[in-house]
């Protein structure tokens, strides 16, 4: 019988092209120098935390200040390094190879918000952006993790009906702005949405802007639980 983790992974480490000896899609070496977030986190945000766990929900000093839109939030990794080139090549380079293997990490980290029965929902791209890029690099993450977890996935459950500014050199107030109101609940869709309990996907978070947006009309479309799940966020360095 055919290893079914072959099938699973590829042979190859997808950050460095060398040979894979153990399952995950990273070579040893690659293994160890991506920024993984494993540890105490945020439960709200994900952040990696100092220090020992106060309590079983321990939250970040942001997220005690102002609790994000959404009930809990996990990352797999860092935005740097490694984590940066690898969400880069998904997005931009086609290397959708990576998405096995990121979504089962995504799967793993994201499994305390797996309980009872989800509805994973990727943030959406304009029409204009996928036009560009062919795909969604945040649906094809949802439909993995989705597949993995043995839930739905509502790829169009969510619409962008405006195109919105890059935002890479925009304030947290200067996104929220830039995106308000550009992310709904697609009408068709609302049955789904509202009374369900959803995992938002996507690939990175930076400010958590889009995500806060996207969480805001979910819950207006009658969501009962948001949940946000990512590949790679920000991490400020302490
Ligand atoms: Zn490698
Ligand atoms: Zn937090």
């Amino acid at each position: 019988m055919q290893n079914p983790l072959k099938i699973l992974y590829p042979d190859q480490c997808v950050a460095c092209g060398g040979l894979v000896d153990g399952a995950g899609g990273l070579c040893a070496a690659c293994w160890a120098g991506t920024p993984f977030i494993d540890g105490l986190v945020c439960d709200a945000c994900g952040a990696p935390l100092l220090g020992e766990a106060a309590g079983a929900r321990p939250q970040c000093d942001g997220c005690m200040a102002e609790h994000p839109p959404w009930a809990q939030g996990r990352s797999v990794m860092a935005y740097r390094d490694s984590g940066r080139r690898m969400v880069l090549g998904l997005k931009h380079s086609d290397r959708l190879d990576l998405v096995r293997p990121m979504a089962s990490w995504m799967a793993a980290r994201g499994a305390v918000l797996k309980s009872g029965d989800k509805v994973l929902v990727p943030v959406p791209l304009h029409w204009t952006r996928l036009l560009m890029r062919r795909f969604n690099q945040a649906a094809l993450l949802a439909r993995e993790v989705a597949r993995i977890w043995g839930c739905d996935t509502v790829p169009d459950a969510l619409i962008r009906t405006r195109r919105t500014r890059p935002q890479e050199r925009m304030t947290k107030a200067e996104r929220l702005e830039n995106q308000a109101g550009a992310i709904r609940v697609n009408p068709a869709r609302a049955t789904r949405v509202a009374g369900s309990s959803v995992v938002l996907v996507d690939d990175v978070m930076t400010s958590g802007a889009t995500l806060s947006v996207a969480a805001r009309a979910l819950k207006d479309a009658g969501a009962e639980r948001v949940c946000v799940l990512t590949l790679a966020r920000v991490v400020k360095e302490p």
